[in-house]
């Protein structure tokens, strides 16, 4: 029988009643022949109040026991949606993550999947088991202790099953109806679109459309997994949402597919650093050990020997970006000065059109130079346009660009 792969985020098992609302809509699946993986997140809200019942308990926690605390709560929702299908005589089980085993790394609070054995699901649906309910964001490490994946790790609990299991589709029920051209709270003309290739997804994802966690995108393109985005609050339909698949499937598209932006952005910009082989190493090796996420990287032309260096990274990782330096800053370094820029957003145009069109950077910069907003760094890659700007201008930037490449209308 043909698998598909339900999951169901945080807001659509966030009480007793959601709940059954979503066992409804496994039911119509069950009922058109498929064999079902159900993969669930804890009820909204839970994950944060487990995470801070650890930190109050322990600020320098065991990561072991982190894992064991954030991870029951999606045991909960597993446990409730078997017996909600089973009171709607569907016959379903829970699993959790030891359970099937779904083995990851040690590396625990942002594990990654090794293996998901197939056998033991595949052995109950061929007893007659219809739907396997399986908690999402967990995992076992060699050494069987419980894991997780990393907040919002439950999608990419659904991909790694669907492209175990080679579902037909993956669907990922969540509070927003779909992929959209840019966020709807900053824009009210953002679109909903019907199709988005995986690579688009990918940055839209990383640069912080929230929709889906960066990884279960990554995966869902290695494997090839159709993935669909909808709401589990309106009415089913076979197009809902938004299909993420690859570029092949998508016929027509707009050359920039949506603007993201990302408000937790810092420019940290050093001043007056010798320009030589080895530097940019030093300086960059320094903050990799430190564990600080190093976005955008610029880098001057030199004057007499020294050069500025800037770089981003998210706002929350300057004070260990600042400490990094100034533990490396001996006769190696050697800069004058760290100047941090905490009022900073970033911005992005998206679009696997650019790969064959020309004139999407002046385009870009010509509507920021319209709207008098300064640009303080550019950095492309094949598909993506990304610019730091003052944050107070975040909302116009995005707004001006939504019209300026008319994302309202489709292709
Ligand atoms: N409950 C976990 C979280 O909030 C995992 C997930 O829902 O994806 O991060
Ligand atoms: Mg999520």
């Amino acid at each position: 029988m043909p698998v598909l792969v339900m999951k169901f985020g945080g807001t659509s098992v966030a009480t007793l009643d959601r709940i059954r609302r979503a066992a409804k809509r496994v039911g119509v699946e069950v009922a058109k022949g498929h064999d079902v993986i159900v993969i669930v997140s804890a009820m909204s809200g839970k994950t944060n109040e487990l995470v801070g019942w650890v930190g109050e308990t322990s600020p320098l926690y065991d990561a072991r026991e982190y894992d064991a605390v954030v991870s029951s709560g999606e045991n909960v929702t597993a446990g409730l949606m078997a017996l909600t299908l089973q009171e709607m005589d569907v016959p379903a089980r829970s699993w959790q993550g030891w359970q099937v085993p779904l083995r990851t790394t040690s590396a625990h609070s942002a594990a990654r999947i090794e293996e998901i054995p197939t056998d033991n699901i595949s052995a109950k649906f061929a007893e007659g088991m219809k739907v396997a309910v399986v908690a999402g964001f967990q995992g076992v490490s060699a050494e069987g202790r419980i894991t997780t994946l990393g907040r919002g790790g439950s999608d990419t609990t659904a991909v790694a099953f669907a492209a175990a299991f080679e579902a037909e589709r993956c669907d990922i029920y969540t509070d927003v109806d779909g992929v959209y051209t840019t966020d709807p709270r900053v824009s009210p003309k953002a679109r909903k679109l019907d199709r988005i290739a995986f690579e688009e997804m990918l940055e839209l994802a990383s640069l912080g459309a929230k929709v889906l966690q960066t990884r279960s995108v990554e995966l869902a393109m290695r494997y090839s997994v159709r993935l669909r985005v909808l709401s589990s609050f309106e009415e089913q339909s076979d197009d809902a949402g938004t299909l993420v698949c690859a570029e092949e499937d998508i016929v027509e598209s707009n050359v920039v597919a949506g603007v993201a932006y990302s408000r937790d952005e810092a420019k940290m910009t050093l001043v007056s650093v010798a320009d030589r082989p080895g530097i940019a190493a030093t300086i960059f090796s320094a903050l990799s050990d430190a564990g600080v996420n190093v976005d955008m990287i610029v880098q001057n032309i030199s004057e007499e020997g020294r050069t500025d260096m800037t770089f981003s990274c998210p706002t929350d990782q300057v004070a260990r970006a600042e400490a990094a330096m100034a533990e490396a800053n001996g006769n190696i370094i050697n800069f004058a000065e760290l100047i941090a820029d905490t009022d900073v957003a970033k911005v992005s145009v998206v679009g696997i059109g650019m790969r064959s069109h020309t004139g999407v950077a002046a385009k870009m910069f010509q509507c920021l130079s319209n709207e008098g907003i300064n640009i303080k760094v550019i950095t492309t890659s094949e598909i993506k346009i990304s610019v730091l700007i003052d944050r107070k201008y975040m909302e116009l930037a995005v707004q001006a660009l939504h019209d300026a490449f008319e994302l309202d209308k489709a292709a």
